[in-house]
């Protein structure tokens, strides 16, 4: 063969092995979204912990976009569709995903989805605290992955759950989760040291909503809130009092707001005290991708640098 004729036929062989792969991918594109367990959870950090134990193995579908509240939510077209046709539904549970009469157990009740079938709450096995305003002592507070050995909790249900249902990825999901709950480890441990060296007077945690019962729990502080719950009354002049009365009564140097509600509340109650409002935390939502606190990790790390420096201060 001339040298000529040898280039001709490798840019034949080149060409047809590009159409080749381009079918073939074409092709694996579909039938891999076939093979692949369908996935459907309530909000983006339980997305997270999902995409962390098992990678491209499941497909997932979202439902509470990032930035918005999960208490309460409006389905899109597309929820109700990736509902239907999901294998594995996860949500909180603990009563976050309660708001306008129970906007997740009506939509998965619709598409004959049910609970420990394909229905399950990330939560199973946390000690739950509950809400500590006057008449609804009997009601759940759902924030408990803000305590990272909840969050552990939570990784490992899922990593059980996952298992179960695809049980041929088995062991990439269990050696994806026990690398994840190291790195989680690892950043409780950090931040238990770093909490313990703030002056107990400091120790108040100043947020809008009160949904940091777990992680001051966790990391020794008090929390203290202008409203209880998202979804309540937001800010009344009773709630207003109450929680400058706890602030009066310590020396905490620095106020919170989380990132998911109007900080209208909070820039009064800074006004009042004269105290800054140091950081932004995230309570029920990540970051949007690209920004610190764009994962699970992200996010508790951040909440756990900001607010621990804000109250050394
Ligand atoms: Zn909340």
């Amino acid at each position: 063969m001339t040298k000529r004729l040898l280039a001709v036929a490798l840019a034949v062989v080149a060409v047809l092995g590009g159409v080749v792969w381009f079918l073939n991918s074409s092709q694996s594109g579909k039938t891999k979204q076939h093979n692949h367990l369908q996935v459907v959870s309530t909000n983006s950090i339980i997305s997270d912990m999902v995409t962390e134990v098992a990678g491209d193995k499941v497909a997932l579908h979202t439902l509470v976009p990032r930035g918005n509240d999960p208490h309460e939510y409006e389905p899109r077209p597309q929820d109700v569709k990736a509902t239907q046709e999901a294998d594995v539904l996860f949500h909180n549970g603990l009563n976050l995903e309660t708001g306008g009469s129970g906007w997740f157990k009506k939509m998965y009740e619709q598409a004959g989805k049910k609970v420990d079938q394909q229905v399950f709450a990330v939560s199973e096995g946390v000690e739950a605290k509950h809400l500590t305003d006057k008449g609804k002592e009997n009601e759940l507070d759902p924030h408990a992955w803000l305590d990272i050995q909840n969050g552990i909790k939570y990784v490992r249900n899922i990593e059980k759950v996952l298992s179960q249902k695809d049980s041929k990825n088995a062991a990439t999901y269990k050696q994806n989760a026990d690398a994840y709950v190291a790195k989680l480890t690892a950043l409780d441990a950090d931040a238990k040291t770093k909490f313990s060296a703030i002056p107990d007077d400091k120790k108040l945690l100043v947020t809008s909503e009160g949904a940091f019962k777990y992680f001051s729990a966790a990391y020794g502080l008090t929390p203290a809130f202008i409203w209880e719950i998202n979804t309540e009354a937001q800010g009344t002049p009773e709630q207003m009092k109450l929680v400058l009365e706890k602030i009066r009564a310590t020396k905490v140097p620095s106020l919170f707001v989380e990132s998911s509600v109007s900080p209208k509340s909070m820039e009064k109650v800074s006004k009042e005290t004269g105290l800054p409002i140091y950081s932004k935390v995230y309570t029920d939502s990540l970051a949007k991708e690209g920004q610190p606190g764009d994962t699970y990790y992200g996010m508790m790390k951040w909440n756990l640098d900001k607010i621990s420096e804000g109250l050394s201060r």
